[in-house]
């Protein structure tokens, strides 16, 4: 349990920043790197020691870190938006680019909303057309990411831990 235990790591500001095991937290506890702020009654015993399993721990100095609103703009960010999959064929395979859905060349822009990820074979099919004139569609409309939570996805806890947890992060998180 205690090796498969997580604990939730809050910034110096109280921001969560991500999950670590708990034998990590319990260690940076030790090193003085960061103090314990709850606890639900779990306890680790050694033969020397015994303590509270931390649920969530802060860092003692404050970890900068970027701001979800600052992703950029990238074909790295694309395809993590798009989830690395051809939005007009739902293919996944190693081919996937980008695609301008108004062509660059009939002024269509490089931003968020006019660049999806493709497969070759729907990028050549589409060529210099827009969806609509080849009779393609896509599978969502792209949009401007409100934020990338990579470090967010939930581990598997007691639910005592979960319910703390809740309290510390954002109710889109909570509510997946
Ligand atoms: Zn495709």
């Amino acid at each position: 349990m205690f090796d498969s235990v997580k604990s939730l790591v809050l910034n110096y500001s109280y921001e969560p920043l991500q999950f670590c095991s708990a034998k990590r937290a319990i260690i940076m506890i030790f090193n003085a790197r960061a103090e314990s702020i709850e606890s639900d009654g779990y306890v680790v015993r050694s033969p020397t020691i015994t303590f509270k399993l931390p649920a969530v721990i802060r860092v003692l100095t404050m970890v900068k870190r970027s701001k979800p609103r600052d992703i950029s703009f990238s074909k790295k960010n694309i395809l993590r938006r798009d989830n690395f999959t051809c939005q007009y064929c739902g293919g996944t395979d190693n081919s996937l680019t980008v695609d301008h859905v108004l062509p660059k060349s009939r002024g269509g822009k490089s931003n968020w909303i006019n660049v999806v990820v493709a497969c070759k074979s729907c990028n050549l099919k589409k060529g210099n057309r827009t969806p609509s004139e080849k009779g393609m569609r896509l599978l969502s409309k792209p949009s401007k990411p409100s934020s990338f939570w990579p470090f967010f996805i939930i581990p598997k806890g007691p639910s005592s831990h979960l319910k703390i947890w809740g309290k510390y992060l954002p109710v889109s998180i909570i509510s997946k």
